[in-house]
């Protein structure tokens, strides 16, 4: 029997970790599955290269409540450790084995998936337990099993144990306080949460499976159950394999096995998948989105070697695309760092313009090969993609060749096709480009009719942002100008006709303005009181387009 300090450099770290380490308690679970997978996937990577002789097999990971006696158990079937072993990877606080391993196994172990690199993770157990042991047996031959017991101090004892299969058991004492994670739903659910993709088959308890009945079987035949094994993960998720394997339906499954409340199927997927200069796989998922811009639940998740961190991208995934859903999966991104130190990193920010880039050649892509499908998806994403246009400039280059401009009449140009459709019939006396816009086809209705019989084209532009986005096409762009139907501007632009079709009284349009004027701020709007032919409305009140779009920014937030 050995008794024995715990190294530490710090003098004590117990409290440090329970208190500011991770702030979440519920994650120790996640640490310890991902040790447990680490365990595993080193004696799968030897038994590969031919440096053990102990079978790989199926090995699975269990995850076991006793609660009668108030401890959970986390069980692999991994390499297990020797005593020695013990001694210099748990004892040691912050020596990380798996960097160890990464380091020794360099360029064979990099596509291994071995998930640590803190080498903090396994103290994490102390922040619901008072006691935690391990019981271990390495899978190196003549090696002794191994017990070793910590209640939480820097004082531990190692013991030569009795486990007689290679693996490690951690037995977690859980403290009184964090009675929670004696529940099997609560257990559950962090399975769900944290390990639901994990590369190595878990087991948490059992279950009924209904057998098919066989082909003679008499018709009022109940069917026969098996108790089976109750694996709560998909070892082998859509986004570790080559999109080449995968058919549209599978990305489908992926996606309702990601969102299991989410009914409705998205529009198209982008499979990511990169490894140099940086790791990264994914499949992101474009949503039916229409006009909705309310705050999402079901967001993107990012993992990191098939272990979830977080669904909280911002930083790491450009603004605009937060809004899309599905995964991202990247060992390169630096975790327990400030969201600010995420920006500035290189790494992070070559990830964030290489998905720019995906999703900028999978949206030209769909508008090369299917125009017509793409016309009928684009009110559902062109909230995206103006946003997108709108705040980066590298996708705005790029969107400029599959933005669609939709006329009030349901055609759709490229903005290259609407200058052409134009040129002709549309300028002022500077020789501007004048696009005319409707942003309400009921409340515009008569200005839309009267600018058509002009002969002019009106868009459709009805999403929240675009007063902002045409602002920044002014800006960019040379000599065109956007005005809407109902503003005065387009007076200037449309002639007036000479017939007055109203048929109120002099002294009954004087009452009329004056009535208006009262409610209507003289100073924003101007009155007009004859149509401009016989089939528009005979009253119309416009607004200057610049007070109209200074009161638009206004509501949507801020400039452009
Ligand atoms: P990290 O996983 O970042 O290396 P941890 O604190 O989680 O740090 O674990 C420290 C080390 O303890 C691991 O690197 C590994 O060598 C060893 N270890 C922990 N759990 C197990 C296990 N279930 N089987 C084998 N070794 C383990
Ligand atoms: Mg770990």
């Amino acid at each position: 029997m050995a008794t024995g300090k715990i190294n530490v450099s710090v003098e004590n770290i117990f409290p440090l970790i329970k208190k500011f380490l991770y702030s979440d308690h519920e994650i120790f679970l996640r640490e310890l599955i991902s040790n447990a997978t680490d365990a595993t996937l080193k004696l799968k990577h030897l038994s590969r290269l031919g440096e053990t002789t102990v079978e790989y097999g199926k090995p699975v990971i269990e995850v076991k409540v006793d609660k009668e006696n108030k401890t959970l158990h986390v069980i692999d079937q991994g390499i297990g450790m020797t005593m020695e072993e013990v001694e210099k990877y748990i004892n040691e606080v912050a020596f990380s084995g798996a960097e160890e391993f990464l380091e020794k196994y360099k360029d064979s172990a990099k596509d291994s998936g071995i998930i640590g690199h803190f080498g903090l993770g396994f103290y994490s157990a102390f922040m619901v337990a008072d006691k935690v042991e391990i019981k271990t047996k390495s899978i190196q031959e003549d090696s002794k099993p191994a017990h070793w017991i910590c209640e939480g101090t820097t004082e531990f004892t190692l013991t030569e144990g009795d486990k007689e299969q290679h693996g490690t058991e951690i037995i977690l004492h859980i403290n009184d306080d964090e009675k929670e994670f004696l529940e099997d739903h609560r257990i559950e659910q962090l399975l769900s949460k944290y390990n639901k993709f994990m590369p190595v088959p878990i087991k948490f308890g059992t279950k009924e499976e209904t057998l098919p009945l066989p082909e003679d079987a008499e018709k009022d035949a109940k069917p026969e159950t098996e108790t089976v094994d109750n694996i709560i993960n998909n070892p082998e998720p859509a986004w570790t394999k080559q999109p080449t394997d995968l058919e549209d339906k599978d990305y489908k499954e992926f996606y309702r096995e990601l969102y299991p409340m989410q009914f409705e199927d998205p529009l198209f997927h982008i499979h990511l998948n990169v490894d140099y200069p940086f790791n990264l796989t994914g499949i992101l998922y474009f949503p039916r989105m229409g006009q909705d811009m309310n705050v999402q639940k079901d967001k993107i998740q990012l993992y990191q070697n098939q272990v979830y961190v977080t669904d909280n991208v911002e930083g790491i995934v450009p603004e605009f695309l937060t809004m899309l859903r599905g995964v991202i999966d990247s060992p390169d991104i630096p975790l327990n760092v400030s969201r600010s130190y995420l920006q500035a990193d290189g790494a992070v920010k070559k990830i964030s313009s290489y998905i720019t880039r995906k999703v900028a050649d999978k949206l030209k892509s769909l508008f090369s090969n299917n125009r017509e499908d793409f016309e009928k998806k684009w009110n559902d994403i062109k909230l995206v993609i103006e946003y997108g246009m709108l705040t980066e400039d590298k996708f705005f280059e790029k969107a400029e060749k599959f933005a669609l401009y939709p006329t009030t009449d349901g055609k759709f140009y490229t903005f290259e096709e609407l200058e052409n459709e134009i040129k002709e019939k549309q300028t002022d006396k500077d020789g501007n480009l004048v696009i005319l816009y409707a942003s309400n086809k009921d409340e515009q209705h008569s200005y839309i009719e009267a600018a058509k019989d002009k002969g002019y084209t009106v868009l459709l532009l009805d999403s929240p942002i675009v007063s902002h986005l045409l602002q920044k096409m002014e800006t960019s762009k040379e000599k065109i100008s956007f005005v809407r139907v109902d503003s005065d501007h387009v007076n200037n632009l449309i002639k007036k006709d000479e017939e007055e079709i109203s048929k109120l009284s002099d002294e009954e349009k004087e009452q009329l303005k004056t009535d208006l004027g009262k409610v209507i701020p003289s100073e924003k709007y101007s009155i007009q009181l004859e149509a401009m032919d016989s089939n528009s409305s005979p009253l119309i009140i416009t607004q200057p387009e610049f007070m109209r779009r200074m009161k638009e920014m206004q509501q949507t937030g801020g400039g452009g």
